[in-house]
């Protein structure tokens, strides 16, 4: 059984999907697409020696070995172009790692323009937007999940020219933004209250940058406006 976040992603992945699951760690997605007769192919990239160890255990424990392809890989470089990978996903990784490794890709020539990505950043989900609104992405959906306290946002998207985004929408997500779930309006009370003692400490430090103020408090001002 895969946890909150695990299965909102599985659920982004479309039926026989041809799977590049980067930084698989234990191959548990993987292993539970392929139980699920939802995908019949995939690539369990691990930059480690002892996840993919891991992976590889699990995935002879499952009986999967026919199915999906443990690699030990620096992020993309895990993608040949025989295995035809029609979805791309980065999960469980640091929101700045997950464009290093995105960028990297699409220098290598892994990264090509008819893939579906599926990225969920453990932080640094501005970042990953705004890499992929210059990159000309498309977001596609998104979903909010709150698991143990804490908020994570999975992100879907689409290389498609001509599409722009909102400094806003980049902020909150052009699809969030327009769900509004309770995860959402959760994470971003906290957030609104995180932002006014940042705000506070600005102004009572001398050495505050003026610019630094403006920007925090445009961002409670947009946060307020979402909440209303
Ligand atoms: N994707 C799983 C999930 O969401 O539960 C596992 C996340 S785990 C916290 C992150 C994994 O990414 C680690 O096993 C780590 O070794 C791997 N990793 C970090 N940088 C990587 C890279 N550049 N290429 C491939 N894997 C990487």
């Amino acid at each position: 059984i895969l946890s909150k976040r695990l299965a909102q992603v599985a659920a982004f992945v479309p039926k026989y999907a041809r799977l590049a699951d980067i930084g698989s760690d234990h191959a548990y997605l993987p292993i539970y697409l392929v139980a699920n007769k939802s995908i019949n192919y995939a690539v369990a990239g691990e930059i480690a020696q002892g996840p993919l160890k891991a992976a590889s255990k699990q995935i002879k424990r499952y009986g999967y070995t026919n199915e999906i392809i443990p690699r030990l890989a620096d992020g993309l470089m895990a993608i040949q172009p025989e295995d035809r990978i029609d979805t791309v996903v980065i999960a469980g990784m640091g929101g700045i790692l997950t464009t290093t490794i995105l960028t990297k890709g699409k220098e290598e020539g892994r990264l090509t323009k008819e893939q579906r990505l599926i990225l969920q950043p453990n932080n640094h989900e501005q970042s990953v937007r705004h890499w992929l609104a210059t990159q000309h992405y498309k977001i596609y959906e998104e979903q909010i999940v709150e698991e143990h306290g804490k908020f994570y946002e999975i992100i879907v998207a689409y290389y498609k020219t001509d599409c722009h985004y909102t400094k806003k929408e980049i902020y909150f997500g052009p699809v969030l933004i327009q769900q509004k779930n309770l995860a959402f309006k959760k994470k971003w009370q906290k957030e609104l209250q995180t932002k006014q003692k940042v705000l506070s400490n600005l102004q009572n430090a001398r050495t505050a940058q003026k610019s630094k103020i403006e920007e925090v408090q445009q961002q409670i001002a947009w946060i307020k406006e979402v909440l209303k």
